[in-house]
């Protein structure tokens, strides 16, 4: 069976987590996050976003995502970028993608070769797509 383990395990290297700034949060990931947290939204963005001119993105701490800590702490409420990456579809329109990605998520199976990783990468999204 084609699962998605078959292109991507994750390694938890949190990698995608670090940097000097995060994903921004659109109005969906806003009202799933506040949920997930079970927090008010005053507090949520008190203690977790960092918003710039209506831009809300999530805290950075030492480097970090304010939600990495082994893992994400906010999972089932994390942004729909962060819940997407690595399998962004540019991998699909460009073999540079594929590896450019790769080179930052050692949790991209390379090995599976572009072609296959492709093929199993659309009918991954097209199995998304039939069940939202
Ligand atoms: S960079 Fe890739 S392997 Fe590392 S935590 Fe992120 S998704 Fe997982
Ligand atoms: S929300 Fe989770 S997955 Fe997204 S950057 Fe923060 S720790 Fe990483």
């Amino acid at each position: 069976m084609d699962t998605v383990d078959k292109i991507f395990s994750c390694t938890r290297c949190g990698y995608c987590c670090h940097g000097e700034t995060t994903v921004s949060l659109d109005d969906n990931d806003q009202k799933r996050m506040i949920e997930v947290l079970a927090e008010d939204r005053a507090v949520v963005e008190e203690k977790y976003w960092r918003i710039t001119r209506g831009i809300v993105q999530m805290k950075i701490i030492d480097g970090h995502c304010i939600f990495f800590d082994n893992g994400c702490k906010v999972h089932g409420g994390r942004p729909w970028r962060c819940a997407e990456w690595p399998l962004h579809p540019s991998i699909l329109l460009d073999e540079n993608n594929f590896y450019t990605i790769a080179d930052s998520c050692p949790g991209i199976k390379v090995d599976v070769g572009y072609q296959e990783f492709c093929r199993i990468l659309k009918l991954l999204m097209a199995k998304a797509k039939i069940s939202c």
